[in-house]
C-alpha cells in the first residue's frame, strides 16, 4: 500500500489502525473528503466540495511531525481528519513556547501564513497520529479566486480564529498580570516588614551612642568622639533608607496621606538647595536657583514636597562629575484644563539618560547599569542608593494630582550631556 504522505514525506508514517477516522477502510481512496471539507467550510457549495475534493491528497504524520514550522515559507494548508495537533507561539527566547491551542478533526492549519502571503506565525506539532488532507498554495489560490463563497468563508473562519487568538492571549495577559500583582504585593509587605524591624533596633543603637557620648566615666579621647560620630552618621543614612522604604510602600498602598498647608515653595526649594550647598561644594558642583519670582505659594504637603526635592537634588549631584552644574529652576503655569501650576525643574550636567531608562527610572527598586560597581555614599559620584528615590518623587507628584518625568539626550560619560528632571504641581491638590 502506498500513500502519499509516504513519497512527499519520508518521516511520515501511515498507521491506519492509530486513525480511528479510517476504521472499516482499506484504502485513502475510500475516505469521504467531501464530509471533512463540508466539515471545514460549512457554507461550501457542493460543486465547490468537489473541485477542492480534487485538489487535496490524504497524508498521515506520526505524533510530534511537525506540520508548519513558526517563521518558515511554506506552501501547504492542512485540514485536519484524525488525531490532534498542538499550535504554539514563541512568546520570548527567555520564556520560550506557549500553546494557543489545540487542532481537532475539520481544523484549518496554516492556511494564514497562505491568505497572508507571510511566513507562519506559529508552529503546529500533531500531538498524536494525524491524518490531514493537504492543498498546496497554488491550488489554494485558484480555487479563491474562482469561488467568492469559499474565500468569503476562509476569510470568516480566519477572523474567527484571530478572535480566538486574541481572547487566548488577553487571558494570558490578565493571568499573567494577576500573578505580577501578586508577586508586587508580596514584595511591598516584605519592604514593610524588614523597615519595620530595622527601625527598632537602628533607634537602639542610635540610643545606646547618645548615651555613650554623654557618658561621665569615658575618658577624654578625641578619636572616641569621632568613632561615635561616625557610627550616628551611619546610623542616621540607615534611618533614611528605612524611612525611603517605609515611604515607597505607602505610595505603592496608596496610604500615602497629603496633608497640605500653604507652602512657600521658593523658600522651600531655597532652603534645600541650602541643605546640600555642602555636599555640593565638597565636589566642586555649583547649585544655582533659578526661581521665578512669580513662582505662587502652592498647597502641598510640606514634609513630602521637601523630600521629592531633595531626592531630585541629590541625584542631579549624584550623576554629575566633580565641578559640574546643578540648576533649580522652577516657573508658573496653567494646565490645559485651565488649572494653575508650578513645574519645578532639576537640570544637570551630569552623565544623562538613555531613552529607554526615561519611563522606568520612576519605577521602585530600578537602576541603571551595574549595581555592583558603584560606590557608596549620598552624593559620592555615581554613589550607590536602594533605587528608591524617584520612585517617591513621583509618587508624591501624583499624591498631589501632578507628575513627573525626565528629558535627556542620552547617557554619555565623556561629554556629559545631562538631564533634567521636572515636578509638575498643582497650585491645590485635589481633594481625596
Ligand atoms: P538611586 O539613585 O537610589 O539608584 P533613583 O530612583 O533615585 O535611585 O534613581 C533611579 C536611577 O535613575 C538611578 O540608578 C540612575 O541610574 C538614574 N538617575 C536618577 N537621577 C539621574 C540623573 N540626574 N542623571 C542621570 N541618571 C539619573
Amino acid at each position: 500500500m502506498t500513500y502519499a504522505a509516504q513519497i512527499y514525506h519520508p518521516k511520515a508514517i501511515f498507521r491506519p489502525r492509530a486513525l480511528g477516522i479510517l476504521k472499516g477502510m482499506d484504502t485513502p481512496q475510500d475516505f469521504d473528503k467531501i464530509a471533512l471539507l463540508s466539515l471545514a467550510f460549512p457554507g461550501l457549495a457542493e460543486t465547490d466540495l468537489q473541485e477542492m475534493s480534487s485538489l487535496t491528497r490524504l497524508s498521515a504524520y506520526p505524533a510530534g511531525h511537525i506540520l508548519c514550522q513558526e517563521g518558515a515559507y511554506e506552501d501547504v494548508f492542512y485540514i485536519l481528519a484524525a488525531g490532534s495537533a498542538v499550535i504554539s507561539k514563541t512568546i520570548s527566547p527567555q520564556e520560550g513556547e506557549r500553546v494557543l491551542r489545540v487542532a481537532g478533526r475539520g481544523d484549518l492549519i496554516g492556511e494564514m501564513a497562505l491568505v497572508q502571503n507571510a511566513p507562519r506565525s506559529a508552529t503546529v506539532r500533531a500531538a498524536s497520529d494525524c491524518t490531514v488532507l493537504e492543498m498546496n498554495k497554488r491550488d489554494f489560490e485558484a480555487m479563491l479566486g474562482r469561488s467568492p463563497s469559499m474565500a468569503l468563508d476562509i476569510i470568516r473562519t480566519t477572523v474567527n480564529r484571530m478572535r480566538e487568538n486574541d481572547q487566548t492571549a488577553i487571558q494570558y495577559l490578565q493571568n499573567t498580570n494577576k500573578v505580577l500583582r501578586q508577586l508586587d504585593r508580596n514584595k511591598l509587605e516584605f519592604i514593610q516588614v524588614a523597615a519595620h524591624e530595622l527601625r527598632t533596633p537602628l533607634t537602639v543603637v542610635k540610643g545606646y551612642v547618645d548615651l555613650l557620648r554623654n557618658y561621665k566615666g569615658l575618658p577624654a579621647d578625641p578619636a572616641l568622639g569621632g568613632i561615635m560620630e561616625g557610627i550616628l552618621k551611619g546610623a542616621d543614612r540607615m534611618h533614611e533608607v528605612v524611612n525611603t522604604m517605609l515611604d515607597v510602600s505607602r505610595i505603592d498602598s496608596e496610604t500615602l496621606k497629603v496633608n497640605p498647608a500653604p507652602l512657600p515653595l521658593k523658600r522651600v526649594i531655597q532652603d534645600t538647595v541650602q541643605d546640600f550647598s555642602e555636599a555640593a561644594a565638597a565636589r566642586r558642583i555649583t547649585l544655582t536657583p533659578e526661581l521665578d519670582p512669580a513662582t505662587p505659594q502652592i498647597n502641598g504637603d510640606p514634609i513630602l514636597i521637601q523630600k521629592a526635592l531633595a531626592q531630585l537634588i541629590v541625584n542631579a549631584i549624584k550623576y554629575t562629575p566633580d565641578g559640574g552644574t546643578v540648576t533649580i529652576s522652577s516657573r508658573a503655569l496653567t494646565l490645559e484644563n485651565g488649572t494653575p501650576a508650578v513645574q519645578v525643574s532639576v537640570r544637570d550636567t551630569g552623565i544623562g539618560l538613555d531613552a529607554e531608562h526615561h519611563e522606568l527610572v520612576f519605577e521602585k527598586f530600578y537602576q541603571v547599569g551595574d549595581v555592583k560597581i558603584h560606590s557608596s555614599g549620598r552624593t559620592t559620584f555615581k554613589g550607590g542608593g536602594p533605587g528608591l528615590g524617584l520612585a517617591i518623587v513621583r509618587g508624591v507628584a501624583r499624591a498631589h494630582g501632578g507628575k513627573a518625568w525626565v528629558e535627556s539626550p542620552g547617557h554619555d560619560e565623556v561629554n556629559f550631556p545631562g538631564s533634567t528632571f521636572h515636578l509638575l504641581l498643582p497650585v491645590d491638590p485635589p481633594r481625596a
